[in-house]
């Protein structure tokens, strides 16, 4: 059999995670197998879909690298397609035009729920000749009896009794044709061999089954992949933070870093954590994808990040992290190498907006010690080593304003002062990055440079002499 899957979101949002997992794992299986993906638009819901939800859906699978082989397809480009089909099923019998009115239906609705049973059309229309002149929905004739049975690649075998199904709408009056019928054609037409989506279309299937039989096709082979909830157990959405992938991009996880979170929720191989894309083919399996809902985790999201930056090149980490030093007003042009920033900092952020964040020290004087460290460190104890250290820089010349020296110098005036290295290294790290934590200090005070260095250590002694005057 060809592989062929298809991801066929509605345009009516932005790109979920939910969703970019769904496409992930129909990308995965078509690349394990040799086979295609296909990209599809169900924008036929005309009211709730948008030009500019097609574009995040776009720029979302593109960022995430998730290419197709085919696509994207419209369905609004394809009514004629489904016009035709629909016809077909009328001529076979098989559909029915039904003109009962809207009173008539909810008054059978609210009958069907006072006797406690499933409200469903009651096929009052069935064998009756409706007028094609006078408005009308168009039925399926949906067998009466007999189970269809959903042979699930994660769930299993699914039976539905054919009696619990509607007579559904595949043309509603206004002449448009619904999800089920739509989302069969294509799925014939396209040659899908594996429909793999949200468990919230598992009802949706015997009903398509019971379609695509009638139009003589074999039904794809099915996998209804289990929800994403947030932590409180309830279905992952906006109520738990940001879940569009595009966000996700813009907060700084890298692409690769969430598919890998992704393709972990609801499936393991081992107790292997972190994947390359050619591994996460390699190892997929559908039918491994767990039955139950998984939780999304931000603190794994954040860890998986974290190992993503720390191994990825960091010519194009620094490419990556521009923009968010661009948020934080900083041109990095102005300052150190970028990329030496990254090589020093990357192992210290769990995303690009963190990353930025900690290293605008090296473009820009702070604004404010960090309350904790200025108290420990910054003590009238630590003038006389940060006199001596400012004495020392200023000496330098600019060309040997490098790690060797820098290093140098602070040892020497450790060993002068007859303290550890730290006792050095500590007020000084606070004075220049306003906090304790920064790369080794050689390298921190390279990326500051000398006038700031000089700068900043005035100010700390300054801050010392204000908090002794104020003690
Ligand atoms: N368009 C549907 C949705 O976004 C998916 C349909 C399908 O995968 O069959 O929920």
């Amino acid at each position: 059999m060809r592989v062929r899957t298809r991801f066929a979101p509605s345009p009516t949002g932005y790109l979920h995670v939910g969703g970019a997992r769904t496409a992930l794992f129909c990308y995965l299986h078509a690349r394990k197998h040799g086979g295609q993906f296909v990209l599809r638009i169900e924008d036929t819901d005309l009211e709730r879909s948008t030009a500019e939800s097609v574009n995040a859906i776009l720029e979302g699978m593109t960022w995430l690298g998730l290419d197709y082989d085919e696509g994207p397809f419209y369905q609004t480009e394809r009514f004629e397609r489904y016009n035709a089909v629909i016809e077909e099923l009328m001529a076979k019998g098989l559909a029915y035009r039904c003109d009962c009115p809207k009173e008539r239906l909810d008054k059978l609705r609210v009958d069907q729920k006072a006797r406690r049973l499933k409200p469903r059309y009651d096929g009052r229309c069935r064998n009756r000749q409706v007028d094609p002149e006078t408005p009308h929905v168009i039925r399926f004739k949906n067998p009466v009896d007999g189970v269809v049975v959903v042979d699930d690649l994660i769930r299993g075998k699914v039976p539905f009794n054919n009696e619990e199904l509607d007579d559904l709408i595949l043309r509603r009056t206004d002449g448009t044709p619904t999800y089920n019928l739509t989302v069969v054609v294509d799925d014939a037409d396209m040659a899908i061999s594996h429909v793999i989506r949200g468990d919230d279309h598992l009802n949706n299937t015997p009903r398509q089954i019971n379609i695509l039989r009638a139009l003589g096709h074999e039904p794809p082979r099915y996998a209804h992949v289990p929800m994403i909830l947030g932590d409180d157990g309830a279905r992952l959405s906006k109520r738990h933070g940001a879940v569009s992938v595009i966000s996700f991009r813009d907060q700084g996880y890298l692409p690769e870093a969430l598919l890998n979170y992704l393709v972990r929720l609801g499936w393991s191989h081992g107790d292997q954590e972190l994947f390359s894309i050619e591994e996460m083919i390699e190892c997929f399996e559908i039918g491994d994808v767990n039955r139950a809902a998984s939780t999304f985790n931000h603190d794994k999201l954040d860890w998986v990040n974290q190992q993503y930056l720390q191994h990825a090149d960091p010519a194009r980490i620094a490419r990556l992290l521009s923009p968010h030093m661009g948020r934080l007003d900083i041109d990095p042009s102005t300052g150190p190498d970028l990329v030496e920033v990254v090589k020093a900092q990357a192992a210290r952020a769990k995303t690009l907006a963190e990353l930025a964040e900690i290293s605008a020290f090296c473009y820009r004087d702070f604004e404010t010690f960090d309350e904790s460290s200025a108290k420990k460190h910054l003590r009238p104890i630590a003038r006389e080593s940060l006199e001596r250290l400012a004495s020392a820089f200023e000496l330098m010349a600019y060309e040997d304003w490098t790690p060797e020296e820098l290093k140098r110098v602070v040892e020497r005036v450790a060993e002068e002062l007859e303290v550890n290295l730290g006792k050095v290294a500590q007020p000084l790290r606070v004075a220049i990055v306003g906090r304790a934590a920064s790369p080794g200090i050689d390298e921190t005070l390279m990326l500051v440079g000398k006038e700031a260095t000089l700068r900043r250590i005035g100010k700390a002694l300054d801050f010392i002499a204000a908090r002794e005057a104020g003690a």
